[in-house]
């Protein structure tokens, strides 16, 4: 039987804030928890519960043992709330803008490898 650990929600938030994710950016703290990579049960390893990828505003499981793939999800599992539009297809036409025409092999300007370009409007 796996040892189920009991994390508080202060020390959730401040593991979220430690890794870089501001829960009251996500729809949940569930949710900001799981994507901030925590190690909830000791035979998990290194593998990720759910991923954000902050560059597109996109939340994704991962798909095990099938190399570098996961898969889009929509509604956070958790809450349930549907998770925010893909900026994906953005991302891609405001680096074509820019002169990028193969942008995942291209060194890009670093403020469009985070969410940083779309929060913040760079
Ligand atoms: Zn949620």
């Amino acid at each position: 039987m796996e040892k189920l650990t009991y994390r508080s929600d202060a020390f959730r938030r401040e593991h979220c804030v430690k890794n870089g994710i501001d829960p009251a950016e996500h729809c949940c703290l569930d949710m900001a928890w799981f994507i901030s990579k925590p190690i909830e049960w000791d035979s998990q390893g290194a593998n990720p519960v759910v991923m954000w990828i902050s560059s597109w505003d996109e939340y994704r499981i991962e798909i095990s043992h099938a190399g570098n793939a996961a898969t889009r999800i929509y509604f956070c599992p958790w809450c349930g709330a549907r998770l925010p539009q893909s900026k994906h297809s953005d991302w891609h036409e405001r680096l074509n803008a820019l002169g990028f025409n193969d942008p995942g092999e291209q060194d890009i300007p670093m403020e469009f490898t985070t969410d940083k370009w779309w929060r913040h409007g760079a």
